[in-house]
């Protein structure tokens, strides 16, 4: 029987990836060693370095005014990198509030100056909208507009890129590559690899050239964005299995037609998952219909008492982590871009027979 994993992070990555990683893990490029091992100011790292930024570049469609930086930290690296460098010392920066991945990044932003919570979604479903773009309170000192387009554990998504005057940050990290958006849009689009990309660790920077070299006194080199820009990201050793994997994953988004082709499969899914806790009286979802995530389902079993057995049973099954988060309970099931249609269709095969044997 076929496993499909469901994790929110690490999370299951294209198994065809999977497959060409474990032949070349010990012989890389007829080398007789890993990529790991060799230098990253190797000629043979310096061609799987650019040629993975290339193919980023390809898929987003970004355009030579931004700088694609491979950086260490994951994504909470970022949370306190984007103020470093973006927020000078006594400033102040808007940020939206969606759920637990926008408060962390509030949290740590408040650790380097005044944090503006320009709008607020929380309510007694817990995190379940978006408020529309017109009811933001952004002050007019802010140094950027911070928010997080997918909500991993609230399972909340934007159907919009909000307009703003100031420069656009996006937390990426679960939604990244999942569905086509114009970069041009943003001041900076960041995402821990370890959804749609590759290992953990590795963080994805897109900044627009012109917001590099105000990073604060005081900021580590490694978080510095025009000193990593000026180094081609190798300022120290990179990341180098992970830049490398991250490279297989666009190669594989590649083959199967880029981002376009992946959003109407991504949606097919999403549509599968839904339709059907929607139509059933056993399952739920909380989160209002347009801003449903299409990378992260929670749902909760009516009787919440079955929530053991589901979890056990649906393990044995092969569908694997669709525990909760611990911070909303429930069940969530994560169908990043690795995750197949059978997957998802495996899953709901699952729900219904579970439903079906108790109820
Ligand atoms: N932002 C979002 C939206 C996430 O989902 C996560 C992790 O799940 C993070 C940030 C934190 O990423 P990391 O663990 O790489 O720091």
């Amino acid at each position: 029987k076929p496993i499909f994993n469901f994790c929110a992070g690490p999370a299951m990555l294209p198994k065809a990836v999977m497959a060409q990683a474990q032949q070349e893990f010990v012989n890389w490029n007829d080398l007789g060693c890993s990529v790991m091992e060799i230098s990253h100011r190797s000629a043979n790292y310096i061609d799987v370095a650019k040629q993975a930024e290339q193919d980023l570049r390809d898929l987003m469609n970004i355009s030579g005014d931004y700088e694609v930086l491979f950086m260490h930290g994951g994504g909470r690296g970022q949370f306190a990198s984007v103020p470093l460098n973006l927020l000078p010392a006594g400033g102040e920066a808007d940020y939206i509030s969606t759920g637990s991945w926008s408060n962390a990044a509030i949290a740590e932003g408040k650790k380097f100056g005044k944090v503006n919570i320009a709008a607020e979604s929380h309510s007694e479903n817990g995190f379940a909208s978006i408020l529309p773009r017109d009811k933001w309170n952004l002050s007019d000192n802010a140094a950027y507009v911070h928010y997080c387009p997918n909500e991993t554990v609230d399972g909340v998504e934007f159907d919009y890129i909000p307009d703003v005057d100031k420069p656009l940050i996006a937390d990426m990290s679960s939604c990244i590559l999942s569905s086509e958006i114009d970069v041009s849009k943003f001041g900076l689009i960041y995402a821990g690899a370890q959804k749609n990309i590759g290992p953990s660790g590795l963080a994805i920077v897109i900044v627009r050239k012109d917001l590099m070299g105000k990073s604060r006194e005081g900021t580590p080199s490694i978080y510095d964005y025009a000193l990593q820009s000026q180094s081609d990201s190798m300022f120290n050793t990179p990341p180098t299995f992970a830049w490398y994997l991250a490279g297989l994953v666009f190669k594989w988004l590649k083959a199967q037609g880029g981002v376009k082709a992946v959003q109407a499969i991504n949606k097919q899914k999403a549509d599968l998952l839904y339709n059907y806790i929607d139509e059933s009286e056993f399952y739920s979802n909380r989160v209002v219909a347009n801003y449903r995530s299409k990378m992260n389902v929670p749902f909760y079993l009516k009787d919440e008492n079955l929530n053991k057995a589901f979890l056990a049973e649906s393990e044995a099954n092969g569908l694997l982590a669709l525990k909760g988060h611990r911070s909303v309970g429930g069940m969530r099931a994560s169908i990043y871009n690795a995750m197949p249609l059978e997957g998802v269709q495996a899953l709901v095969e699952f729900m219904q027979d579970f439903a079906q044997r108790n109820s």
